[in-house]
């Protein structure tokens, strides 16, 4: 479900057409629609009425501030993997007591700032990490409330680059040893252990997964109160895939209420805190990336269409094979013909490739198109390569729209470089 649709021929965002936006704007941006922000954090958090939940929205999937200011006044907290995103999220006025702080290698000083915040928990990812928080945490007079990442060694099924829960993976504590580390964290003053927390990838699609290694978390709490643990809350992270394919019948991935009901028979016995990490499943559909056809070319028979915007704008397709509808924001006319063709980027690599021999209507050079479920890892993996300027946000509520991140200037782009003068 999203909120970008064609009208009177024109695709729109919410009830604004897009070739205005781009008109004002300039081309390649982001444009985000609010409704559907607040319509998937909703569908996601009434999925969990009536129980003690806290929805962390993943700040990595799409972290401008404007969106994360909009989603804590939904009552969303977040789920943070750097200082930098702890930042943000206090900014956007996310209470400390609704930040998890996620991630296998988190600094000192990261920890620090995080205690200071008084977050909700952190997810220590490994021994060493437990021995830092320790004496961070007594240095500082206070205790961290733990939860320990624990990897459940299941396949999630999705891309093998967005997978995480497998036991050779980097992420977690294994298996095998995660009782024993338990037992030392409760030996640690500046440590107060009251989670456990899973998340094992991202674009799932399949709910069997979620069952496995939701069953094997909540056996794994059991065990560990057994064992004298006071163990308080259930982080079962992110992952719920979305669909990328808006044209044909590929299954859409399950609903909200679908994975609801295996969290309902696999943890509800459990009487906890359950802490969600959605990201993807938030961002994904609520955001698109417009950017406008350069020129066309022909080599040897293949046919490309050259677009404004870059890999360095949307790395998906170049970093994970990932797909992502395109169309254009003229709707094409009715019973209009298509032909196979290359889509690519101007950036001076070969995987500046956003699609290969794709159908797609008639392009021609100046004519608008959009990348459909841009939302998450969108922008917020964009850079400068090839001193390109990063691509601006919008976003569009109702009939209002807001640039939430304008594009920079070339002159912005250099000054924190510096030239020493012995050069
Ligand atoms: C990336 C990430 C998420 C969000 O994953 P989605 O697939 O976007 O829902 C949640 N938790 C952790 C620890 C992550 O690394």
């Amino acid at each position: 479900m999203h909120h970008f649709e064609y009208r009177d021929g024109v695709l729109h965002a919410e009830d604004i057409p897009l070739d205005r936006l781009a008109g004002e704007i300039g081309t390649p941006f982001y444009c985000y629609s609010a409704a559907t922000l607040r319509r998937h954090y909703s569908v996601f958090a009434d999925a969990f009425k009536g129980q003690d939940t806290l929805v962390a929205f993943s700040v990595k999937s799409l972290s401008n501030v404007a969106v994360l200011s909009l989603l804590a006044k939904l009552g969303a907290g977040a789920d943070v993997v750097s200082g930098g995103e702890l930042f943000r999220a206090l900014r956007a006025g996310i209470p400390g007591e609704k930040i998890v702080f996620s991630g296998v290698g988190k600094t000192r000083a990261e920890m620090a700032d995080a205690l200071k915040a008084g977050i909700c928990q952190f997810n220590v990812e490994s021994e060493a990490e437990l021995i830092a928080l320790d004496e961070v945490a007594r240095s500082m007079n206070v205790r961290a409330p733990v939860a320990l990442r624990v990897n459940p060694d299941v396949a999630a099924g999705s891309h093998d680059k967005i997978s995480t829960g497998r036991k050779t993976d980097k992420f977690g504590i294994s298996w095998s040893i995660a009782a024993d580390v338990y037992a030392r964290a409760a030996t640690m003053e500046g440590i107060d252990v009251s989670g456990v927390d899973v998340h094992i990838g991202s674009q799932i699609t399949d709910l069997a997964p979620f069952g496995s290694a939701f069953s094997k978390v909540a056996a794994l709490v059991s065990t560990l109160r057994d064992q004298g643990h006071d163990i308080r809350r259930l982080d079962l992270g992110g992952g719920l895939g979305v669909p990328y394919h808006h044209q044909d019948a590929t299954p859409p991935p399950p609903h909200p209420l679908d994975y609801a009901k295996v969290i309902h028979e696999t943890a509800s016995h459990l009487d906890l805190q359950l802490i969600f990490e959605p990201g993807r499943m938030i961002a994904g559909n609520a955001g698109i990336l417009v950017a406008r056809v350069t020129y066309l070319k022909e080599n040897e028979g293949r046919h490309f269409a050259i677009l404004d915007c870059g890999m360095n704008d949307l790395i998906r397709p170049a970093l994970y094979d990932a797909w992502h509808d395109i169309i254009p924001v003229t709707e094409p006319a009715e019973g209009v013909g298509t032909s196979l063709i290359d889509i690519v980027g101007p950036v001076c690599e070969s995987t500046d490739r956003f699609a290969r021999n794709r159908d797609m209507p008639p392009l021609k050079p100046g004519d608008l198109v959009a990348f459909l479920t841009a939302g998450a890892y969108g922008a917020v993996q964009g850079n400068e390569y090839n001193t390109r300027p990063l691509a601006p946000e919008l976003l569009v509520d109702g009939d209002r729209h807001a640039i939430i991140r304008r594009r920079p200037t070339y002159d912005e782009m250099i000054a924190r470089e510096d030239v020493p003068d012995w050069v």
